[in-house]
């Protein structure tokens, strides 16, 4: 019998008021804090020490490992300290605050990186600094380097952006496709993927599509694959699965299935490294929300405090409650408006305090939605109850290390059932259970 394929997820509101903005280049903030852990791994070791005068693109702290990424200063101007306490993580990893002298003055080593081999260009892709940015921030370079590149048969490019209202993707693709075009063609120059590059774009970003069809065009080798917009589009085994019908098993890579998937921005990066030496110094950011008065793309050095960028775009029209970095499906609640923009961010946004009255939180009635809308075909309510029980044998029967936490479950949930946390916390106890 014909089996029919059916793509999984949710339709939240798409609240992209900012997609059709120009991006707004924000002035130079007074003083920036930049953490040593803006990437998974190990964090960098800081190379500079207070009192120290430093430029733009100087390298302030080297990677550590296999799994590190190198950081940059993004002013030019004096050291003031070494903090070890990093706010974004609250973990022991350094920050080096900056007091910026405002003359933006580049450091001698900024020029192009030419490279002719595949370790030229994985060292350039790992000494621009790029991590994932469409994600945990895993270092680009490790990432590039797979053992059976022999085998490699399509790479992704990530221009999906499902999250509501996060639309820096988008305007790269849109204002930034010479080093978007780049960076694929120095993919297929180096990981030469057996059948395609594909640049995957949801189909509620007209000028996305149109801009990397013009900057491919009369090119059978890259194709822009327009998909349905739906959450979590853009999640890695999602789109593997929605583009090429391979399914990542568990504990596998993507590499495991002849994939590999880079975000859009994150390619820019390199690109712009080995063209121009520019590393990763600044971050297109999104700044909206319910309360955001004139919501933008602004263009902000790493380090920026993030009222910054919220004063920037007019402030608030109400007193904040909940500020977000990233979309409002899988964001991260921030502490306060002190945090600084990170590699990893891109999009900050701000609403006033949920009213939790109204998100009252019922016994679940069985309806089936959220088994309809997981993207991995797994059992939400079974896991919960699993965690209710800490039936460990039967959390791993239900697969949970597959859940991607894209929280389509509990959107759609009309008991409100909390049933991210009850995954997240079944995968912490399965995890020490292995310890
Ligand atoms: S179980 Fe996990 S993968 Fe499935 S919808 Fe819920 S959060 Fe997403
Ligand atoms: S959507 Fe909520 S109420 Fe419906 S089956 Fe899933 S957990 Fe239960």
């Amino acid at each position: 019998m014909l089996k029919l394929r059916r793509i999984k997820g949710v339709s939240p509101p798409h609240r992209k008021h900012t997609q059709n903005s120009p991006v707004e280049v924000l002035p130079v903030p007074k003083r920036v804090e930049i953490p040593m852990l803006m990437h998974s791994g190990k964090p960098a070791i800081p190379v500079v020490k207070p009192g120290e005068y430093v430029k733009v693109g100087q390298l302030i702290g080297e990677l550590s490992g296999t799994i590190s990424s190198p950081v940059h200063s993004s002013v030019s101007g004096t050291v003031k300290e070494v903090r070890t306490h990093d706010r974004v993580t609250g973990q022991k990893a350094e920050s080096i605050i900056i007091e910026s002298d405002g003359l933006q003055i580049h450091h001698e080593d900024l020029k192009p990186h030419p490279v002719s081999t595949l370790q030229e260009f994985l060292d350039a892709v790992r000494d621009s600094g790029a991590v994932g940015l469409g994600g945990a921030g895993f270092p680009a370079a490790p990432k590039l380097a797979i053992k059976n590149l022999d085998e490699l048969d399509y790479i992704l490019i990530n221009g999906a952006e499902c999250e509501p209202y996060v639309t820096s993707d988008t305007r790269t693709m849109v204002a930034d496709t010479e080093h978007v075009v780049d960076g694929v063609r120095l993919l297929q120059q180096f990981m030469k993927p057996r059948k395609k590059i594909v640049i995957c774009i949801e189909d509620n970003k007209p000028n996305a599509i149109e801009a990397m069809r013009e900057g491919f065009k009369n090119d059978d080798y890259v194709e822009v694959r327009v998909l349905p917009t739906l959450y979590p589009q853009g999640e890695r085994k999602v789109l593997v699965y929605n583009v090429t019908g391979r399914i990542v098993p568990e504990g596998a890579r993507l590499a495991d299935v002849g994939c590999l998937v880079s975000n859009c921005t994150t390619i820019t990066v390199f690109s712009r490294y080995i063209k121009r030496g520019i590393p990763l110094i600044s971050k297109v950011i999104t700044v909206d929300g319910p309360i955001v008065r004139n919501p933008k793309n602004v263009l902000a050095p790493i380090g920026t405090p993030i009222w910054e960028l919220f004063e920037f775009c007019g402030g608030f029209t109400a007193e904040p409650g909940r500020i977000l970095a990233g979309g409002p499906m899988m964001g991260i609640a921030l502490p306060d408006l002190e945090v600084p923009v990170i590699k990893t961010t891109n999009a900050i946004l701000a609403d006033v305090v949920e009213n939790k009255n109204k998100i009252r939180e019922t016994v679940c009635i069985k309806c089936g939605r959220c088994l309809n809308v997981c993207p991995m075909s797994l059992m939400p309510p079974n896991i919960e109850t699993a965690y209710h029980l800490k039936d460990t044998d039967e959390m791993k029967k239900l697969k949970i290390n597959m859940c991607v936490e894209c929280g389509s479950c509990a959107y759609i949930c009309p008991a409100k059932r909390p049933l991210v946390q009850a995954i997240q916390l079944s995968k912490q106890i399965l995890w020490e259970t292995k310890k």
